[in-house]
């Protein structure tokens, strides 16, 4: 695997696949900087020895030149936590880029316009991709958030460097964090699954069975496997038509001597609303008009005790509707259990969109091991398939 160190900067310039697709407001003022964080390290290293940075990412999703999407919005924040001057150029391809980058000295950065302007970028447009080539005479892909897109600047543009082509230091940490859960592990190693749906989760799942020994079914998609083994769910959600394909995924497990744990008591509510009414009871038997909204004390407890057993935890996805106060406890104490057994020294990776939010905002950030930048690109290298970003870096 081809990282910075396989690499002399110096006096070379290196085209960058970062992922700046961050959250701006009405101001256009970037409100979460995590992306552009994330990037800093390799940025910096190649500056300190005497290289410039040709950077290119998108930014939402834009339909042709608009400028709502510009990348000019986020160069007050690029050049914050870079801590030098940040050139801009309003084109990431043409003549006014070409000029851009030919200017560029050794040390400086350079900012191109939102790749996105151009459909040949998700297209995977190989014409497209030859000219973002010519800004570098190093590859490198930094952006985890889009190595599960074949587009132009993560994939295709990697066939112009033969062999001056490497991993970015985020997308290595990334790719080490997920090979230490999915091959390298320690064992005991847990998976923890929850959040809305079984379907989204299934291959997931059924990639995973090879390589744990205990697997946490919780959230929502719980009560698909609840129901399945004729358990009285009331209004909780359910995917009937996946009922099958839960007792199946319990029967596989058995097979291969996982343990499965799932949730055994709920706090149900009257309503989807933060001020419902709430009752504890067994997730067996939720009584009609009741749904299952958050793991129960029980369960809490159950749940602690398996984490804090284990020597590497996987966590994808909620244990219950935390985006409501009234209903985040069970994911917050699932937090504080992995906070626990990753300071006994568990390896402990958070990933997947709806978990990282969490772990933010519960404040765990900076409690496990490593939280996954990339939702989507996560889930696909949990699901066992080679990322076409990742790949065109290794071929
Ligand atoms: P996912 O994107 O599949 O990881 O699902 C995350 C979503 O699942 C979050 O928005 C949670 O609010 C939701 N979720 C978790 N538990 C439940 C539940 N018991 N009922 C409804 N939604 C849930």
């Amino acid at each position: 695997m081809k990282t910075l160190k396989d690499f002399n900067f110096e006096n070379k310039k290196a085209i960058i696949r970062v992922d700046f697709n961050v959250p701006l407001n009405d101001a256009f003022e970037v409100t979460d900087i995590t992306r552009i964080q994330a990037a800093k390290a390799t940025i910096i290293d190649i500056l300190e020895q005497g290289g410039s940075c040709v950077l290119m990412s998108h930014l939402g999703r834009p339909d042709g030149f608009q400028e709502a999407f510009s990348l000019k919005h986020i160069v007050k924040s690029v050049t914050d936590i870079m801590g030098c001057k940040v050139h801009f150029v309003e084109d990431c391809i043409g003549s006014k880029a070409t000029a851009a980058v030919a200017a560029l000295q050794p040390g400086e950065i350079l900012l191109l316009e939102n790749l996105r302007y151009y459909k040949e970028e998700t297209k995977g447009d190989v014409a497209f991709a030859e000219q973002l080539s010519k800004f570098g005479d190093i590859y490198v892909n930094d952006a985890f958030g889009t190595a599960h897109r074949a587009h132009a600047s993560t994939t295709i543009i990697a066939q112009f460097f033969e062999e001056n082509k490497c991993f970015g230091n985020l997308l290595a940490r990334e790719i080490e964090s997920i090979d230490k859960v999915l091959n390298t592990s320690e064992k005991p190693v847990l998976a923890i699954l929850g959040g809305a749906k079984v379907s989204s989760k299934i291959t997931v799942i059924e990639n995973i069975l090879d390589k744990v020994d205990h697997l946490i079914i919780g959230g929502g998609m719980s009560f698909t496997f609840i129901k399945a083994q004729g358990g009285k769910i009331g209004n909780s959600i359910c995917e009937d038509d996946k009922q099958e394909l839960a007792l199946e995924i319990l029967k596989q497990a058995a097979a291969k001597g996982v343990q499965v744990h799932i949730p055994v008591d709920v706090v149900a509510a009257d309503d989807f609303s933060n001020d419902a009414n709430t009752q504890i009871c067994d997730i067996n038997a939720i009584p009609d008009g009741w749904e299952g909204v958050d793991a129960g004390p029980k369960s809490r407890e159950n749940f602690d005790a398996v984490v804090n057993q284990c020597k590497t935890i996987l966590w994808n996805g909620p244990l219950g509707v935390f985006e409501m106060e009234s209903f985040a406890a069970g994911t917050i104490a699932l937090g504080h259990s992995i906070d626990k057994a990753t300071k006994n020294g568990a390896f402990s990776l958070v990933g997947g969109g709806d978990s990282v939010a969490a772990v933010k905002q519960f404040g765990f950030a900076n409690k496990v091991s490593y939280v996954s930048t990339g939702g989507g690109a996560m889930l696909e290298m949990l699901e066992g398939k080679t990322l076409p970003g990742i790949d065109a870096i290794l071929k």
